[in-house]
């Protein structure tokens, strides 16, 4: 596994609205897409730096896992994605190498990406997402 870039940097925060205006006021960025995952309990919001994003998290229930993670530690950065070719070959390669998985599959994450995450207790406290582009024709729903 090499990553090519870092994809995204995901941040913790309370209220996604007032984040936002931060990044757009102070940074003069844009957001350019909020999406909402269901079965992950949170909101996004999307800034772009060169080929890195800021992802902004928001916790839209108490008990999904930023609300979790605010709860214990605060608003701030939640986790770093790397973009590698292919999640599972990813997975498989990290995984051999004895690295504590979350997700042992890959799952569909926000803006179409497959997405993973390994544990930090394997990754010196770092939570950990791997994210590549689904094969073109197999996307996830
Ligand atoms: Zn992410």
């Amino acid at each position: 596994m090499k990553p090519t870039h870092i994809e995204h940097i995901g941040l913790a925060v309370r209220n996604l609205e007032e984040s936002i205006r931060y990044w757009e006021e102070v940074f003069g960025l844009q957001c350019y897409r909020v999406e909402e995952i269901a079965d992950q309990k949170v909101k996004t919001a999307f800034f772009k730096i060169g080929d890195t994003k800021i992802e902004l998290l928001e916790a839209t229930a108490p008990d999904g896992p930023v609300a979790r993670f605010i709860e214990k530690k605060g608003e701030g950065v939640h986790h770093i994605a790397f973009a590698v070719a292919d999640v599972g070959t990813a997975l498989r390669s990290v995984e051999e190498k004895g690295i504590a998985l979350i997700d042992t599959q890959p799952r569909p994450g926000a803006e179409g990406l497959e997405i993973a995450f390994l544990h930090p207790k394997s990754t010196y406290g770092v939570l950990t997402e791997l994210c590549s582009k689904p094969p073109a024709g197999q996307q996830l729903s």
